[in-house]
């Protein structure tokens, strides 16, 4: 029996997985993490203080005290059952890497002990050669290493029964070059907060320090196992290669917020639960607009803690999917013809006052304020629109933005019609020159009723790429499978270019003698002006607007490979490099390894669908070729006119067209891989990829395959057909 049909007998006499009831979240959050809490009860006085400033100012921890925290950590950690310890990083492939080494050691004299000593807690070195690197330890220096990054609690990964003590780093070469995406994030955040408290002290002088935050929205495909594993194309690449669309899928929207099947309740109870305890706030689940898809949210944190809390939980997702016999499907686009998963990065800034800098304020002063972030936000979008796209370019995005059912990949920012108003106000009431009158200006009224009308969902837009949603933006185009990390380092970096920018023009005003309130609303008027034209309120997946932007010269790139080129433009090098987040070098490498990552998803794409196709298409298809064919000799024989084996004869032509097609296509798509594989040039060698094979053959070779599947005996089909995936759990 093929696996196809073991999987589907075995569906309705799978047992069962207990997932115990959840305990009340209080009790169990955070109890794997070592927070400051946690920290006060194991480390002395001193070692808690300088842990403490650390994480406040980034100060370095000296040896004598990382020797005390490190033993206090084992304490707590040993504690728990742990007998190992792990550096946890997000090398540049995407997941998170980890090697394990135990508290166990032999002295010199031979006793066996357990320990952990400071050395180990700071600092590590994992083979580093094996993580893409982009040629810079090429041409720098050989070895990479991992550094503890004291921002991020250290925490107790559980799988199965065993536990490890992971501890939070960051992974560099060792003449400093970033190797991971949380180095340069750092970074970012440390630019962003510079130049917004510059900027904040306009309003406040007592602002000392802004946080960005961040609240992703994760969506995600479930599906069964054993339906899984007789895929080869998700084993391989994460997503269908072939596949019919089933007869019903999401058009009836049915289940959008509807409710959750019991197999998958069990399996995301249990994984909330592995969550909390990690400090994963989540808040949200619910079902999403395709069938098998969902969604899971939690509570916004500091952009940092955010992003190691998303990768976890990707991590954490895939693991426990397998204790309840399913797969959870993170790519951007598992299934055509219904919606892909997106990973939507909620984003604003908050003070160290208790202001978030994107929420409309209570009175015209700290209005002004909220106006300030809030249009250099715009005009950061509007300036660096090519590199926000380079940032969430990647192959399995290509499968969604601009694609179908998706947003396109034009970036556009929707603000809703009360801030277009208010922006247009402040446009037509502020003249080029300042007189007294345009004080008033600076009664603009937003207080009043519009942070209500802000926060009312029937002005919201759903197609926007970057939409503002009442009290923060929210950047939609982020692929589900990806790290975070990569777009808020960019967000924040041309964020913190245009805040400092912006006080540099606010200054020279002043400088001229202009009043400060008058010079800021000069400068935020010029700005709408200069970046209007990247506002959008209307559909962003019609063709309208793809013609519409066309002619705003607004970008829309469409490919991996072109669209990285935004990253290694002198604009993007000198932006970077002034926010001090990626030199020069490290931006080649970066860009050079987000082209070989392309390039090998494509290639490996492309040989599961020649595999597939010549065995598992073509097989069956064949097969049931022999059977019409022998039908109609047979009938034949039997002394039947001709006119009785027309419609055999018909899908016999249909079945022999998409047969000699599938093979044709094949062997030319193995030719046309072997030409790109001799091109040297990285970028060309993408762009080959990218339109001599994927584009020229993938659609092509998946039609007639589907077409074959409509046509040949179910019972000789061995891929999991897609009403199965999506609707039998
Ligand atoms: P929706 O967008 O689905 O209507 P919400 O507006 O409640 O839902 O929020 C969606 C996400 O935005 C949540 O994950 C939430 O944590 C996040 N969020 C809310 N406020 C902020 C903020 N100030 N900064 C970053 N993320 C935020
Ligand atoms: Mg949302």
């Amino acid at each position: 029996m093929s696996l196809r049909f073991n999987a589907l007998k075995n569906l309705s006499s799978l047992p069962s997985i207990e997932v115990e009831s959840t305990p009340k979240i209080t009790t169990i959050f955070s109890s794997n993490v070592f927070t400051l809490k946690t920290a006060r009860e194991f480390l002395s006085d001193e070692a808690y203080k300088s842990l403490v400033s650390s994480i406040r100012s980034g100060q370095k921890i000296d040896r004598a005290i990382a020797n005390q925290i490190s033993s206090g950590i084992r304490a707590w950690a040993e504690g728990k059952g742990v007998t190992h310890f792990t550096h946890w990083f997000q090398p540049l492939t995407g997941s998170t890497a980890e090697k394990h080494d135990s508290f166990f050691t032999i002295k010199s004299d031979g006793t066996p002990i357990e320990q952990f000593e400071g050395d180990s807690l700071i600092q590590q070195e994992p083979d580093a050669s094996s993580f893409p690197s982009g040629g810079l330890r090429a041409t720098f220096e050989a070895r990479g290493y991992t550094a503890w990054d004291p921002s991020s609690p250290a925490f107790i990964m559980e799988i199965g029964n065993g536990k490890t003590l992971c501890i939070p780093t960051i992974f560099v070469s060792y003449t400093g070059e970033s190797l991971d995406y949380k180095a340069p994030l750092l970074k970012a955040l440390e630019a962003l907060n510079k130049a917004a408290v510059d900027v904040c002290n306009y309003f406040d002088r007592n602002v000392t320090r802004v946080t960005p935050t961040l609240g992703w929205e994760q969506e995600y495909f479930v599906i069964d196992e054993a339906l899984f594993n007789a895929r080869p194309d998700l084993v391989m690449t994460g997503r269908t290669v072939f596949g019919h669309s089933s007869a019903k899928n999401q058009q009836l929207e049915d289940h959008y917020f509807g409710s959750i099947p019991e197999r998958v309740y069990a399996y995301i109870r249990d994984f909330e639960t592995e969550c909390y305890k990690l400090g994963i706030p989540l808040r949200t689940r619910h079902n999403e607009v395709a069938p098998a898809q969902f969604e899971v949210a939690p509570i916004f944190e500091e952009v940092s803690v955010a992003v190691d809390h998303n990768s976890l939980l990707m991590d954490i997702m895939d693991r426990v999917a397998r204790r309840h016999k399913l797969r959870v499907l993170l790519h951007e686009k598992p299934f055509a013809g219904i919606n892909g998963s997106g990973k939507h990065n909620n984003w604003s800034m908050a003070t160290d006052t208790g202001v978030n800098l994107l929420a409309p304020g209570k009175t015209p002063k700290t209005n002004l304020m909220f106006l300030t972030f809030f249009v250099n936000t715009i005009k950061a979008v509007h300036d660096y629109a090519d590199v926000l796209r380079a940032s969430i370019a990647s192959a399995p995005n290509d499968h969604r933005l601009g694609a179908n059912e998706a947003p396109p990949a034009i970036i556009s920012v929707f603000i809703g019609q009360y801030l277009t108003k208010v922006l247009s106000d402040v446009k037509e009431r502020v003249g080029d020159k300042f007189d007294e009158q345009d004080e008033s200006m600076l009664k603009i009224d937003i207080h009043k009723n519009i942070p209500e009308l802000l926060l009312d969902n029937t002005d919201r837009n759903r197609t926007s790429p970057f939409a503002f949603t009442g009290n923060k933006f929210e950047f939609r185009a982020v692929g589900s499978s990806a790290n975070c990390a990569n777009p808020m380092t960019v967000l924040n970096s041309i964020m913190a270019d245009t805040l400092k920018q912006f006080k540099k023009d606010v200054d020279a005003l002043i400088d001229k003698g202009e009043k400060k309130e008058i010079a800021i609303m000069h400068v935020i008027r010029e700005y709408i002006v200069a970046s209007e034209k990247v506002l959008f309120e209307g559909d962003g997946y019609s063709q309208a607007w793809e013609k519409e932007a066309e002619k705003r010269g607004l970008p829309n790139v469409k490919t991996t490979p072109l669209a990285l080129d935004a990253m290694v433009t002198d604009k993007a090098k000198i932006l970077f490099e002034s926010n001090n987040v990626y030199t020069h070098e490290e931006l080649e490498a970066r860009h050079e390894i987000e082209l070989e990552k392309y390039i090998k998803k494509v290639q490996i794409e492309s040989r599961i669908m020649g595999e597939l196709a010549t065995s598992h298409i073509l097989p069956p298809a064949i097969r049931y070729q022999n059977l019409l064919a022998t039908n109609i000799r047979g009938l034949k024989e039997a002394g039947l006119p001709e006119s009785a084996c027309i419609n055999q004869k018909q899908i016999l032509d249909k079945i022999a067209e998409h047969v000699n097609s599938i093979s044709d296509l094949v062997e030319k798509m193995i030719e046309a891989r072997k030409i790109c594989n001799n091109i040297n040039d990285t970028r060309t060698k993408a762009i080959a990829y990218q339109s001599q094979v994927k584009d020229k053959f993938f659609d092509d070779i998946r039609y007639h395959a589907d077409k074959l599947e409509l046509l040949v005996d179910d019972k000789e089909w061995y891929l999991p057909k897609f009403r199965e995936m999506l609707f039998l759990r």
